[in-house]
């Protein structure tokens, strides 16, 4: 009986590797390809687009399959991890030829999406970094990795909530968990991120060095699950990953994931242009190190003073020089992703080229930091002492690694000449042989009286003389052996002319083999002071940051914010929306001030719709989230507090694909302020309540507003449509109405987008939509309806009139009942849902309303 498909040693060796990854697509090397099998061949086919075939096709079980060639694997693995899939790379770890049975393979990479190093065309600016949460009691041990670079935190989260808010703020795409992970915590963590289990295991040495600085436990479980997974998952070490450094969230101003993705910091939600962020604007960096840091640092705004002031500074300081400026910008262009070039050499796959710009970038050092000294205060004294060019590797790089060489390292042409005197006796021996091949090429000719006779070399015969079938009769019998012939020549060899072949050939495998080898031991040298360069890569990231915000302060106008501890008032003339004023133009855009002094908590702003108000409140927001991330902020001048967190809730952000209604999402944005927030937080609240019923939601937006005023404190913008709500400055002492400006100008409407203090007189909805061309009828009709409303806003039992006469004539024969429209009994009948009511909640509400009644 034939041996069925799966039972060939092969596919037995197949299936042994890919039980170890069942998760994982296996890529398993034969030859030049690398094929699929079975379910990864049908799933795989399908998302690679590749021809599904199968092995032993006339077999009774044949097995799918399907292939991709080696050299384009890459390609292929990029669409497998953009899916969110893993894929295991095994290879043949013997040469097939000289293997003896079944050729050896092995897993040597389990590529996955948060570990991929792969960098993107236009994403050298970001980070990809993958996360592992460990859960314990209530608290959350959680950690992040960039492998490319080498960076390592680790945090214990005390609630889901500020968990949620890291996991959003670093965008991971894979998280990293304990193999008992809980049902409700993989929900939690979940929701489109990969969730990568990883079994306990006894720390590895390099698991132990990384998390040896950690005090806390869970704190040094994550780390150590997470370099686990990483050392798991990468199979070599990891030297370029970087002691976990702890911090804390709280340490940092916090905003949830809704603040990030309201007030557009890295990603544009409605508009979806890269340009239109925050990020976009504030970006002149000139390397992809600054790039990546000026994100965290938007990502996460300083609380220390101190810290903040240094780099305001710093930006003051380079904005004072704009020579030494540009200068700087010139040797920050020349240095290339040092971070990531570390990180390729601790991984072992640098070329000469890599090294030859890891070289450049230290060059600049020396330089930059002649730049600093020129900077004749003390803001950069610190960095300047602290920089170290790493000038042995650099001088090691410029002796051993030539200028220019090729991508391969292993063809030779790497290494400088005078780096290695073996190196160089082989090259001299090539070099003479092929003189002398030159020598005898002209004496040949010479001696022959042949002028087109050539000395050539080719692969196959190595080098011979070549002779034109013309000129054959020149060549004395026996000076030369026949070789080859050709249809117009002839090819011969001579004995000696074999001698400096094989002198030449050996000397050329010798350097090229001895070649690779110097190439790894310089590689070797330089991943000892890895350590050094990431530093300095650190700290060429802080600077250039430093100088885009002192780029972009000047091609602003922007100023310096004063910032104070110990207040909560906010000062800010001629403020901007950074974004907003960059899309219009500075011209078209109009300044408002804000003033919450400590008289103020809130400001109740009305106004017509598309008037500027979600502007204005998120210009407040991007001024302090700028401010405290040391930048100067676009203002006349502004004076603020340091923040701790900031809540948003803007705009209708429907999260339909987790299922839950704008309105629901509106409630629990706004509870996520009310539970969180502090005297030191600031809340933007964007017509809360408008996803309900109008009493309903004028209810739930009083209540709101009364909640933060009495309980929360915190420095609170509340834009409204509800006019009724104007009323409660009355009775708030510090909530103060503002509302902006807008004229009628022959009937039609003009927006002043500018802040005035005091409540809007009346609401301009039904000219916003004569603006966006409404019928009309219909808009004249709308007008009726309103004019009835606001004449009986408490008898809304009343028929709405058919015509303007009929409701001319209406009021002519029943006087407007005077009703006072804030008193408590009215305003709680009118809230009273009766068609939801049980008999008994309108005996209770009967029973209340005469009690109040009664003690009047
Ligand atoms: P809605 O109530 O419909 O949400 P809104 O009052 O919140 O509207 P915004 O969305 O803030 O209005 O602004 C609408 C448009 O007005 C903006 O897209 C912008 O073009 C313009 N605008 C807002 N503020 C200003 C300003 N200060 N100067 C100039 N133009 C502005």
């Amino acid at each position: 009986m034939p041996q069925k498909t799966s039972e060939t040693p092969m596919m037995q060796q197949y299936q042994a590797i890919k039980d170890q990854y069942p998760d994982a697509f296996l890529f398993y090397r034969i030859g030049d390809f690398y094929e699929l099998f079975n379910d990864d061949a049908i799933k795989g086919s399908q998302l690679l687009e590749l021809t599904l075939t199968a092995r032993n096709k006339s077999a009774d079980d044949p097995i799918p399959m399907c292939g991709v060639p080696h050299h384009a694997v890459q390609s292929y693995i990029d669409v497998l991890i953009d899916h969110g899939y893993k894929v295991a790379i095994c290879e043949q770890m013997e040469d097939p030829k000289k293997a003896v049975g079944m050729v050896k393979r092995e897993v040597i990479q389990l590529v996955t999406p948060g570990t991929t190093m792969d960098v993107k065309a236009g994403e050298a600016k970001s980070n990809n970094y993958l996360a592992a949460v460990v859960p314990d009691k209530g608290q959350y041990g959680f950690s992040y990795a960039d492998l490319s670079t080498g960076e390592l935190k680790v945090a214990t989260l005390t609630s889901k909530f500020t968990l949620q808010n890291e996991l959003g703020a670093l965008g991971s795409k894979e998280v990293v968990v304990p193999e008992d992970l809980a049902e409700d915590d993989a929900k939690l963590l979940g929701g489109g991120r990969l969730l990568s289990k990883q079994p306990a295991s006894q720390p590895t040495a390099e698991a132990s060095y990384v998390s040896q600085d950690l005090a806390d436990p869970l704190a040094k479980a994550t780390a150590v699950m997470l370099m686990q997974y990483l050392l798991a998952t990468q199979k070599r070490s990891l030297a370029h990953i970087q002691k976990a450094v702890f911090y804390q969230p709280a340490n940092y101003l916090e905003m949830d994931q809704d603040a990030r993705t309201n007030l557009d910091i890295l990603k544009n939600s409605r508009t979806g242009r890269k340009g239109d962020t925050l990020l976009a604007i504030l970006d002149a960096t000139k390397t992809a190190m600054g790039g990546r840091l000026l994100k965290q640092w938007l990502e996460r705004p300083l609380l220390d003073l101190g810290h903040i002031t240094a780099r305001q500074d710093q930006v003051q300081t380079l904005l004072n020089h704009f020579f030494e400026r540009s200068e700087l910008q010139d040797r920050l262009t020349k240095v290339y992703d040092l971070e990531r070039l570390a990180g390729r050499v601790a991984y072992g796959n640098v070329n000469g080229r890599d090294l030859i710009q890891l070289q450049t970038s230290l060059d600049q050092v020396p330089a930059l930091q002649d730049i600093l000294a020129k900077l004749d205060d003390g803001s950069f004294k610190d960095l300047r002492a602290e920089l170290d060019p790493v000038a042995d590797v650099a001088g090691l790089i410029r002796r051993a690694v030539e200028p220019e060489p090729p991508i391969s390292i292993t063809d030779g042409g790497v290494i400088m000449r005078g780096y290695n005197a073996q190196l160089d006796q082989y090259r001299d021996a090539m070099q003479n042989s092929k003189q002398w091949i030159a020598d005898l090429e002209a004496s040949e000719r010479e001696a022959t009286g042949i002028h087109n006779l050539r000395i050539r070399y080719n692969k196959v015969f190595g080098y011979y003389i070549e002779v034109t079938n013309s000129n054959l009769a020149k060549v004395p019998t026996d000076r030369y052996e026949r070789k080859q012939t050709l249809t117009n020549a002839e090819r011969f060899i001579t004995p000696a002319l074999k001698e400096k072949e094989t002198l030449i050939l050996e000397a050329e495998e010798k350097s090229t083999a001895l070649e690779y080898d110097l190439f790894q031991e310089i590689r070797e040298q330089v991943k000892l002071q890895i350590g050094r360069l990431q530093k300095l890569a650190a700290q060429l990231a802080s600077l250039d940051v430093l100088q885009s915000f002192a780029v972009v302060a000047e091609a602003e106008h922007y100023v310096r914010p004063v910032m104070h501890a110990g207040s909560h008032t906010v000062t800010i003339h001629g403020g901007r929306h950074p974004v907003v004023e960059h899309v219009l133009g500075a011209q078209q855009y109009i300044p408002n001030d804000v003033i919450m002094g400590d008289d103020t908590d809130m400001l109740l702003i009305t106004g017509p719709n598309m008037s500027g108000k979600s502007t204005y409140m998120r210009q407040l927001a991007l001024i302090v989230i700028m401010a405290q991330a040391g930048s100067f902020v676009p203002a006349d001048d502004a004076q603020l507090p340091v923040f701790d967190q900031i809540f948003t809730r803007i705009g209708a952000a429907d999260d339909l694909a987790a299922g839950q209604s704008t309105f629901m999402v509106e409630m629990m944005e706004a509870n996520a302020a009310l539970a969180h927030a502090t005297a030191s937080s600031l809340v933007l609240f964007d017509e809360i309540g408008r996803g309900t019923a109008t009493y309903d939601g004028m209810a739930l937006a009083q209540a709101i507003i009364e909640y933060l005023h009495d309980h929360v404190h915190a420095k609170t913008l509340f834009s409204t449509h509800y006019h009724e709500l104007t009323a409660l400055s009355d009775s708030l002492p510090k909530l103060r109405n503002v509302h902006v400006g807008a004229v009628e100008q022959n009937g039609t409407l003009v927006f002043l987008h500018k802040m005035l203090p005091g409540p809007a007189d009346k609401s301009y909805g039904i000219h916003v939509a004569k603006l966006a061309g409404l019928p009309a009828d219909l808009l004249s009709r709308a007008d009726t309806i309103l004019t009835h409303l606001e004449s009986s806003s408490v008898d809304k039992a009343a028929p709405v009139p058919e015509t303007k006469e009929a409701e001319a004539q209406l009021s002519l024969f029943e006087p407007e009942p005077v009703r006072p429209k804030n008193d408590p009994v009215i305003k709680k009948l009118t809230a009273f849902d009766l068609l939801a009511a049980t008999p008994m909640d309108a005996m209770n509400l009967i029973y209340d309303l005469q009690k109040h009644l009664k003690k009047k």
